[in-house]
């Protein structure tokens, strides 16, 4: 595909964060310029606050899908789990209507072993079965066997698997999607600049050779999103702007670089089909 065939092609990002760190940067409009600009059809927002997707879904509802992200301030990332207010304000907010999707939720190792009752989460998923909306989860473990138990014990809850595993290799990441057929892979922040020990690409861009195995042994079980959360030296910074959106460029320039030496109808699918269809967004948003 030529270079200018390849910038134009659409695509959905199924991993967009607007945070209050970005407000002074990136207004609701310029965001959705930048998707403009950017060529994504659809995007899925995380808002932090949560309140702050709808800023810009109200402005693009046909566009722009809000997740109900629980945080509110700094740190949130690594208390929601322990605070069962997490848990009916999730469900006020899908009440509402206005949100159609939950997460993104951090469960990294480390403090793991608390997760084996994790009373919060497991009720998040039970309401993302209860509302048929999906589960964004972020997990960081060198095994897969957190996100195998998560998935097995909540089969009717489709689970976005935010960044496809982090630190798994691919063959791990396998595992999951062989057993559990409620698990779509996210691509976000899987590119040179984030996921820096653990690419998914080779020298010349080009996917690695397990990688492309895998996306194409599962063509309708992955997206890809561009996490926008810049600069990254702190993924958690609360005292000064974040620049992500500036950054759409990069992170959808490196993922269309790889996405174009898939075939077409392949590239068409994890590029923006997949996401479209699990946020039912196929009555309003065109892949082609
Ligand atoms: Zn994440």
């Amino acid at each position: 595909m030529s270079a200018a065939g390849l910038a134009a092609q659409p695509v959905a990002d199924m991993h967009l964060h607007y945070k209050w760190t970005q407000q002074d940067l990136t207004s609701p409009q310029d965001a959705l310029d930048g998707l403009d600009q950017n060529h994504i059809v659809m995007g899925v927002v995380i808002g932090t606050p949560a309140e702050l997707a709808l800023q810009l879904q109200s402005l693009a509802p046909d566009r722009v899908v809000a997740m109900f992200g629980p945080y509110r301030e700094g740190g949130d990332w690594q208390r929601w789990a322990y605070d069962a207010e997490t848990v009916s304000r999730t469900r006020a907010a899908l009440e509402s209507g206005h949100y159609h999707g939950i997460g993104e939720l951090h469960v990294i190792g480390g403090f793991a072993p608390k997760f084996a009752k994790a009373t919060v989460l497991q009720q998040l998923l039970g309401l993302g079965a209860e509302f048929d909306v999906p589960v964004m989860i972020h997990t960081e473990f060198s095994r897969a066997d957190f996100m195998l138990s998560v998935c097995r014990e909540y089969p009717d809850t489709r689970i976005v698997w935010a960044h496809s595993g982090a630190i798994l290799e691919a063959a791990a990441v396998d595992k999951v999607l062989a057993e559990c057929a409620n698990v779509w892979g996210g691509l976000g922040a899987r590119d040179p600049w984030r996921f820096v020990n653990n690419p998914l690409t080779g020298q010349g861009g080009e996917l690695l050779p397990e990688w492309q195995a895998l996306l194409m042994k599962y063509p309708g079980r992955f997206m890809v999103g561009s996490d926008p959360v810049w600069p990254v030296d702190q993924l958690d910074r609360w005292d000064e702007g974040d620049s992500g959106w500036q950054e759409l460029p990069r992170f959808w320039g490196f993922h269309r670089g790889w996405l174009a030496r898939l075939p077409a109808d392949t590239a068409r699918q994890i590029g923006c089909e997949n996401a479209v269809a699990l946020f039912k967004m196929a009555d309003k948003v065109s892949c082609k």
